[in-house]
């Protein structure tokens, strides 16, 4: 019965659903559903009592193995504009539903359920808003552990932990960079039971920056996982307001490696290619316009596609030219640096996700159009 079933997941896999459709009542029929080799998946929301008396529910899921080990804690979109990593635990969940060898798999997709409806960064903020500018970040919800008797944004943080975070050993909690910043991993510095999860990830920048001191409030949440006693990491995909294909297989991808880290899933791990990059103040080179006019990204010739965050260039390749506004010659912008593009694009000021405006390629003389990390 039991190859029966894994035989049936490896065709479904393979063949058009309306195949597959018909194969499920059949197999059903073949098999009692105990029998299955698919992993439990665990349906189960949070409850939050609002400020109003109404109650908000976070849908969360598990996926359980019926084996010891770790309790790996995906958490996506406490920022509301950040949801990539939403897609990302979905996915993960398949992946486990079917390969899972040993303890649990704890998705948080919509963390912050409140801000996703307003589709902004924090409830409250207004239209073209972001945190920084946020007249109070007393609805962010990087303050945990939260409290049953704050403001919205608290209440749902505290449910949270206690239905969910505080059950879990590993964490990855997952944001979004603007999109012209580069898919960045985030450490946890100096807590060494940590470091490997931030060293197995698949993106080409990392650094150790979060901090691992457990104040009582307004905590970030690796430091509440650590304060549980278990380990974190934090990854910052690239795009806000956007769930694109790239990024979300390059989250994937990343827990993919850390489920195998800690012995969850089998197989090896897969590196990334090339050296790993690490932002700095010694390595950091910016690509300035050399006049005034508007930017046009060079084009990467073998994959059709124009220059992007992430990619490497060599020093005195173009990363594209400036249309010079006082005489339509064509500038080239010159990469200053061997090295891979930490940015890439014309951000005007704080809100490049959040207005188009801000992302507009017009480009005053000497405005930084790239970033790039020697490597
Ligand atoms: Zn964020």
């Amino acid at each position: 019965m039991k190859r029966n079933r894994r035989d049936f997941l490896k065709l479904s896999s393979m063949a058009g659903i309306g195949l597959a459709s018909t194969q499920i009542k059949s197999a059903r029929a073949a098999a009692p559903a105990r029998g299955s080799n698919a992993n439990k998946i665990v349906r189960d929301r949070v409850a939050t009592v609002l400020e109003d008396g109404t109650v908000l529910h976070t849908p969360f899921r598990r996926v359980e193995s019926g084996r010891d080990g770790p309790a790996l804690l995906l958490v996506a979109a406490q920022h509301g504009n950040e949801v990539i990593g939403s897609e990302v635990a979905m996915r993960l969940q398949d992946i486990c539903e079917r390969q899972l060898t040993k303890g649990s798999v704890w998705l948080l997709p919509m963390a912050n359920l409140l801000a996703i409806r307003v589709r902004r960064h924090s409830f409250g903020l207004g239209p073209e808003q972001n945190n920084r500018i946020h007249p109070t970040k007393e609805h962010n919800m990087q303050r945990w552990p939260g409290s049953p008797d704050g403001n919205n944004t608290q209440r749902v943080a505290f449910a949270l932990d206690q239905a969910v975070i505080r059950h879990c050993s590993h964490l990855v909690d997952i944001h979004c960079y603007q999109r012209m910043n580069a898919a960045e991993t985030l450490g946890v510095l100096g807590h060494e039971p940590s470091r490997p999860l931030a060293e197995v990830t698949a993106t080409r920048f990392m650094r150790f920056v979060l901090p691992a001191a457990t104040p009582e409030k307004n905590m970030l949440i690796n430091q509440l996982m650590l304060k549980h006693g278990g380990c974190a990491v934090g990854m910052e995909l690239s795009g806000q307001f956007e769930i694109s294909e790239r990024q979300v297989q390059l989250g994937l991808s990343s827990m993919v490696n850390i489920a195998k880290q800690l012995g969850m899933l089998p197989g090896e791990l897969e590196p990334i290619e090339g050296p790993r990059a690490t932002l700095s103040k010694d390595n950091r080179h910016l690509a300035k316009a050399p006049d005034t006019g508007l930017f046009v990204p060079a084009l990467v010739r073998e994959k059709n596609r124009n220059l992007a965050p992430e990619d490497y260039v060599e020093k005195g390749q173009p990363l594209g030219h400036i249309i010079r506004e006082k005489d339509l010659e064509r500038v080239p912008v010159l990469a200053p640096v061997t090295g891979c593009l930490f940015s890439f694009g014309l951000c005007h000021g704080d809100l490049c996700d959040a207005s188009l405006p801000a992302q507009h390629p017009y480009s005053e003389a000497d405005e930084t159009v790239a970033t790039i990390v020697a490597v």
